[in-house]
């Protein structure tokens, strides 16, 4: 840990250097894991952070330690001028690793722009290598084309490395887990399983059709050995593995069978402007007043830090979901 009197360390001596920014609430999807398909009220335009309000959050945490920025959302890409932002934030002096979670509909449009503004890398949530399961998953027919224009986009830019999201769903992608594991052999891909989260809107998926890691791991082993490897780029809660030789790598991301929460190096940051010490549960800081206001922000950030929980409290099964939280998208996933 750093002597640096400054750094972000929370309670529990986890540094601090990593900030989730959602950029907004709104999606071009509705996974079904993710959100419902209605019903979810939008934040409205003032109470959304401008670009300036974010890169100055990030001017203030930037000498407390903060290294490392991911854009998320909701869909990052549906709100305007994201580059703008990119550029903006990759400006701040001690920023080193900027990235972006995104579903890639729109990514071919925007991967130039947003390469030529600064961003290094994307990780693209992908469910399914098959169209209408795509499609279905996403409830947007034409997702899969888009996104498939999105990835090819993504390595001609030369966004690297370059990570795949897969949540995994028993009886919807479950017998997928080999065609993804394959992949890798000759795709520089890294690609990751996630254990579905439960929320609100999603508790009869979580519930009954959770698939674990373990069970996924089990599965690839079949195809062939594995030899656990470090991971690409970014410090993050994903374990990785590899067939020997491959290209690219499997990750595998357990929040729910094991948590990763020791070695836990974030926060995330609203699009309204809360800090939020946890995904999960509702402990959040505002930090939209203050700024509004001209007043320091640091005092909250360090409250944040101070009521940071050990562990999130998600339970496998759970019926009633976290905290209060409807989607993902609310907080940026
Ligand atoms: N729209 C972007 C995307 O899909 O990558 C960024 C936001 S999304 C909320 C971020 C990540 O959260 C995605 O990889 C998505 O698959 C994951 N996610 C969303 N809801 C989840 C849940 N209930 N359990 C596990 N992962 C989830
Ligand atoms: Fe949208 Fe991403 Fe949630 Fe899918 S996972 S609904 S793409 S925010």
């Amino acid at each position: 840990m750093s002597a640096d009197p400054d750094a972000m360390v929370d309670g529990f001596g986890r540094r601090i250097e990593y900030l989730r920014i959602s950029v907004t609430d709104k999606c071009n999807l509705r996974c079904v894991y993710c959100m419902p398909l209605e019903g979810l009220e939008w934040l409205k335009r003032d109470e959304l952070l401008t670009y300036e309000e974010i890169a100055e959050i990030v001017r203030v945490m930037a000498p407390l330690g903060l290294r490392r920025v991911r854009f998320t959302g909701g869909e990052p890409l549906v709100r305007r001028d994201l580059p703008e932002l990119v550029a903006m934030v990759a400006a701040v002096p001690g920023i080193d690793d900027l990235s972006l979670s995104t579903n890639a509909v729109l990514l071919a449009e925007h991967a130039e722009a947003l390469k030529a503004a600064g961003l290094h890398r994307v990780n693209v949530s992908l469910d399914s290598l098959r169209p209408e399961r795509v499609d279905a998953i996403a409830r947007r027919p034409g997702s899969y084309a888009r996104i498939m224009e999105g990835l090819r986009a993504a390595e001609e830019v030369g966004f690297a490395p370059l990570k795949i999201n897969v949540v995994l769903m028993g009886g919807t992608n479950d017998d997928e887990i080999a065609d993804f594991a394959a992949l890798t052999r000759e795709r520089p891909w890294h690609v990751r399983f996630i254990e579905v989260m439960p929320t609100a809107s999603n508790l009869d998926l979580s519930r009954h059709n959770y698939v674990s890691c373990a069970e996924a791991l089990r599965r690839i082993r079949a195809l062939g050995e594995l030899e656990p490897v470090g991971g690409p780029t970014g410090n993050g809660p994903a374990t990785y593995y590899r067939f020997p030789g491959a290209a690219g790598s499997i990750g595998v991301i357990t929040p729910m069978s094991h948590t990763f929460c020791d070695r836990c190096n974030r926060m995330r940051l609203t699009a309204d402007g809360q800090l939020r010490p946890c995904l999960f549960g509702d402990l959040q800081t505002d930090l939209r007043t203050p700024l509004r206001a001209g007043e320091p922000l640091e005092p909250a950030i360090r409250h944040t830090l101070r009521v940071k929980p050990e562990r999130h409290e998600l339970v496998q099964g759970s019926t009633s979901g976290s905290g209060g939280l409807v989607a993902l998208s609310q907080t940026g996933g």
